[in-house]
């Protein structure tokens, strides 16, 4: 079976969330189930394919765009950890060589449309060209939805591949005016409200959705709130309309990346059986962030993308409270500038307790990971998360709020059965945080109780290879019904 994944981040290469970790780890455990695959991705500016051995090819590929043909170079290699995934990055600098991603601090790229355009046809061109045709075709979130829409218009000896969309975050939905359809050559049949118009306006998000032979999201939670008029960010009756295809698969963690037996980054390596090096991480953690350096005192962390998502307004009412207490905090985020900023102040005034990092830092995360007590999850809405899932593996009981996939991988923890692995809050306000918050401290406190809840947080198994699986049998299911 091949598979073509088509995606605008992949980890090791580039990340801004979650997306990069799922399409650096789900095309190797399909691989590794006996799927040929291929990645297709932007070069970045932040990418340095050198490091990564990727060759250049020498020649272009011709890519039509609209009414123009552009040329693309191709770098090609692998993914990193064997199994033998192909990656090909895109290599047009007019349109990614840039500062970020998708934007910068002042907003989105206005061009964001035909650069993710650019991607799908190229993916498709080049596995053309290659001689590797999908048999199916997975995109991820709205900058796939162009692949989607011209696999179905492939033309010549081409078949149509099948489709798989994978919706990442139904907050991201790729809307761009009408005139769009016209500038990048899409087909005016799609255009009508059984097709990819959303409200007079173009959404790529939704092309995606209605083109695919199946849909699917991150979390089996998730897929039923973004049915739902309060979570369905408008897509909701788009989204009821599909239900028959629609499928919520929660994604895995990458234990060869994440795990505190062999993690790079720790001061001290340690494991379910002997979690004494976890004392070590979480003093080397309190000199590196300006901390008082008390092993008894409970340190709790975050890392996110402050975006509203991600629910840091309630931290920020919760902590001034909480931070009264023998409790310490840490943040290692970047995003909303009011959610930087309001942070950084608070931090300015909780000096020792309180250390507020505004930096995207891989290596400080699994720094952070290890060396905290508690993680705090406070989510509006959470389509999978994986933060939560790295904090169970590290020992580092989460505080969530129960939505999406938080509630699918965390159970609340039950003092008397002594079952659970994190502790979950359902109301999105901050009483509601920082009562749970506080019930944590307090399981914090009873060292035996606290001990066997990090061991069963531990013992969880969210590795790719069962959620691979659940794919690939999507995938020869769709390819039977073709
Ligand atoms: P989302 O994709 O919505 O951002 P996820 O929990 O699914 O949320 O994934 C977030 C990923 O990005 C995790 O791997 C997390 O560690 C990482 N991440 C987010 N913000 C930062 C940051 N400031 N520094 C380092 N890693 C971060």
């Amino acid at each position: 079976m091949r598979v073509l994944h088509v995606a605008s981040e992949v980890a090791p290469f580039s990340k801004t969330g979650g997306l990069a970790d799922v399409l650096g780890a789900l095309p190797r455990a399909q691989a590794r189930l006996g799927a040929d695959v291929t990645i297709v991705t932007p070069r970045y500016r932040s990418v340095d394919p050198q490091r990564f051995g990727f060759a250049r090819w020498l020649r272009t590929i011709p890519v039509p765009l609209g009414t123009e043909v552009v040329d693309v170079g191709v770098y090609e290699g692998a993914l990193p950890g064997g199994a033998g995934v192909r990656v090909l990055l895109i290599d047009h600098p007019p349109s990614f060589d840039r500062d970020g991603l998708y934007g910068t601090a002042a907003g989105d790229y206005p061009d964001n449309a035909r650069r993710f355009t650019l991607l799908g046809r190229a993916a498709l061109a080049v596995a053309a060209h290659l001689e590797i045709w999908p048999h199916l075709l997975h995109g991820h979130d709205w900058q796939a939805g162009p692949a989607l829409i011209y696999a179905q218009h492939a033309g010549g000896d081409l078949r149509p591949p099948a489709t798989v969309f994978t919706l990442h975050n139904l907050a991201y939905q790729g809307i761009f005016p009408e005139s769009t359809v016209d500038e990048l050559g899409f087909p005016r049949s799609l255009w009508h409200p059984g097709g990819f118009e959303f409200y007079g306006n173009l959404s790529l998000l939704k092309a995606g959705l209605v083109l695919a032979d199946r849909v699917t999201t991150v979390s089996p939670t998730y897929a039923k709130e973004i049915q739902t008029v309060e979570h369905g960010m408008a897509m909701d009756g788009v989204l009821r309309s599909l239900a028959g295809k629609l499928v919520g698969i929660v994604n895995g963690v990458d234990y060869d990346v994440w795990s505190p037996e062999h993690d790079p980054q720790l001061a001290r390596a340690y494991s379910r059986e002997d979690l004494s090096g976890k004392r070590a991480c979480k003093t080397a953690l309190q000199r590196e962030l300006g901390l008082q350096i008390k092993p008894e005192t409970p340190l709790c962390g975050s890392i996110s993308r402050l975006a509203f998502q991600k629910g840091f307004d309630l931290v920020l009412e919760a902590l001034p409270q909480l931070l009264e207490e023998d409790v310490q905090y840490v943040l290692l985020g970047t995003g909303e500038p009011a959610l930087e900023t309001a942070f950084r102040e608070l931090a300015a005034r909780h000096k020792g307790k309180l250390a507020v990092r505004i930096a995207y830092d891989d290596q400080e995360a699994h720094r952070i990971e290890a060396g905290a007590d508690l993680f705090v999850m406070p989510s509006r809405w959470e389509p999978c998360g994986l933060n939560q899932m790295y904090s169970l593996r590290y020992g580092t009981p989460p505080i969530v709020r129960a939505t999406g996939g938080l509630d699918d991988t965390i159970v609340d923890y039950e003092p008397r059965s002594r079952s659970g692995t994190g502790f979950k809050f359902g109301a999105y306000s901050k009483d509601a945080l920082a009562e749970t918050w506080r019930r944590a401290l307090a399981a914090y406190r009873r060292p035996e109780e606290f001990r066997a809840l990090q061991k069963r947080g531990m013992a969880q198994d969210f590795s790719w290879t069962a959620s691979a699986r659940r794919y690939v049998e999507l995938y020869e299911r769709v390819l039977a019904a073709r």
